[in-house]
């Protein structure tokens, strides 16, 4: 009894409940029927090793969660839909994908969540986007659950026609699980506007309803102004923050930037609205470094080339001769982008792209800030080497979450039938922004980790839905 009481334990705690035998195993126990029970998916076991790690402290203090089972109960779907996309190519071919939509938690509101369509998509990969969602949903402050989905399937070099063939064929089987009240699927990488209005297009006719079904939409049906800019604009936004507890500011700071597709053109925008000096973008191609910096014109130039031209990013050393392109190569144990000399970081490409050797070199380099664009852009032992050298280290389910933070306001636009202004929708993703670094600060002093944003987004993300399963009852 001696043992509860120093737990702040209630002494009606039922003795059979999970991990009370050894409180301090709890974590791995759990750890290793996930591992068990979903094997070949490494990166959702790395997902979910990331949070459980840092939830020790909340664990000790609700025991009631223990009872509940609740960190059992997160990490298995509510639902699972896995279905194959059958379309015709240019040539007359026969196409087959496999399209998913994992349903991970609705505990505080419908699921909600982003499509992927890139040939790397499985099971295991959107668990991992699935279950790093329900924390972020949860920390935007809006009613909304966690869910993910998408397909193998690789838009690019395909035409026009091709990727509305396909779009309407998933679209067919995904309208029977998805509605505004349900599930809400936006766009992720390889899902733009494109892809979301033939998504739209086809639910639209099947079901016969004009309804705020996905959000990502176009301003002329549905859409919310500052929806494409929303997830890069948030994470500098967020960056922003957590310089200011070092009394610091973006002001001219050399940024290198990952990835040249949504996430880090508006990411290049804002850093350039604030005064900073963005030098690099990538593709899965290779890196350019642009010492002048990549101003206003050149984040044009980039526009065009990924969002019309449908380009490549080795194009932009060939418009800008100082800038330098770095081919890729996988033989290589870094990311010449990440060993460049740079002040802030913003990886906004891919799962994994900083490992420890990048983590080393951005350190060497002088790097203070890594904001996440991209989800789980760093491995577990990078996240470990920025902590433990106090790097500031805005991780992507708290520095990203301004994308579904503002599909939520999207989805408030539908609802009332109303559109919000430019600036009014930009004050309120805003100000999210700051009250999520806010919320992931205090919490992270008050269980014990001051400065430590991992612990504190984890920690705030996991109460309110971990809070909402127990109200709910063993659902
Ligand atoms: P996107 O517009 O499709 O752009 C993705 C960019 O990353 C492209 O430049 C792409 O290069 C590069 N990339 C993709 N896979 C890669 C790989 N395996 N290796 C190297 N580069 C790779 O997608 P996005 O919406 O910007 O998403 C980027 C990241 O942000 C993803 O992690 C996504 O989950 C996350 N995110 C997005 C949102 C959102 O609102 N869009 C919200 C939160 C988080 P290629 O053109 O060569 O493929």
């Amino acid at each position: 009894m001696e043992y509860l009481e120093a737990l702040h334990m209630p002494t009606e705690v039922n003795l059979a409940t999970p991990g009370f035998k050894n409180p301090a195993g709890y974590i791995e126990e759990v750890l290793a029927q996930v591992k068990a029970k979903n094997p070949a998916e490494p990166e959702f076991h790395q997902a979910v090793q990331e949070v459980l790690e840092s939830l020790r402290p909340v664990l000790d203090r609700h025991p009631e969660f223990r009872s509940a089972r609740i960190l059992e109960r997160m990490v298995e779907p509510e639902r699972v839909v896995m279905f194959r996309v059958p379309w015709f190519d240019d040539h007359g071919n026969m196409q087959i994908n496999r399209g998913f939509r994992i349903e991970m938690n609705s505990a505080i509101g419908p699921y909600k969540g982003g499509l992927r369509f890139h040939p790397s998509v499985n099971l295991g990969i959107l668990k991992f986007l699935a279950f790093e969602q329900v924390f972020k949903n949860s920390l935007t402050t809006l009613p909304m659950g966690g869910g993910k989905g998408g397909s193998d399937f690789d838009p690019k070099g395909k035409s026009d026609n091709e990727v509305m063939r396909f779009c309407q064929s998933f679209m067919t089987e995904l309208q029977r699980h998805i509605g505004p009240d349900t599930d809400v699927p936006a766009g992720d990488i390889g899902v733009g506007g494109r892809e979301i209005g033939y998504l739209f297009g086809q639910y639209k006719r099947i079901r016969n309803e004009f309804t705020g079904v996905l959000t990502g939409k176009g301003l002329n049906w549905g859409g919310s102004l500052i929806r494409p800019e929303a997830t890069g604009y948030g994470c500098v936004y967020y960056a922003q923050e957590m310089l200011k507890t070092r009394k610091d500011s973006l002001e001219g700071k050399i940024c290198l930037v990952s990835g040249s597709g949504n996430v880090a053109q508006y990411t290049v925008e804002k850093l350039l609205d604030l005064g900073a000096k963005p030098v690099t973008v990538s593709d899965s191609n290779g890196v350019i470094y642009d010492p002048d910096g990549i101003d206003r014109e050149k984040l044009a130039y980039v526009m065009e080339l990924k969002n019309v031209l449908r380009g490549r990013i080795s194009e932009y050393a060939k418009q800008y001769k100082k800038a330098i392109f770095v081919p890729t190569d996988v033989q290589m144990d870094h990311n010449p982008l990440w060993a460049m000399k740079g002040d802030c970081a913003f990886p906004s490409a891919t799962q994994n792209e900083i490992n420890a050797k990048d983590a080393e070199n951005l350190i060497k380099n002088g790097c203070r800030l890594v904001a996440e664009g991209a989800n789980m852009p760093s491995t577990l032992p990078a996240t470990r080497l920025f902590l433990e050298n106090k790097v500031l280290y805005g991780p992507a389910k708290a520095a990203n979450c301004g994308g579904v933070a503002t599909s939520g306001l999207e989805m408030a636009q539908n609802s009332q039938r109303m559109a919000w202004t430019r600036e009014e929708v930009d004050r309120k993703l805003h100000s999210i922004m700051v009250e999520v670094h806010r919320n992931c600060y205090e919490t992270a002093d008050a269980y014990g980790a001051p400065g430590n944003l991992v612990v504190g987004a984890n920690t705030a993300g996991f109460l309110k839905v971990a809070s909402a399963m127990v109200d709910q009852g063993l659902v």
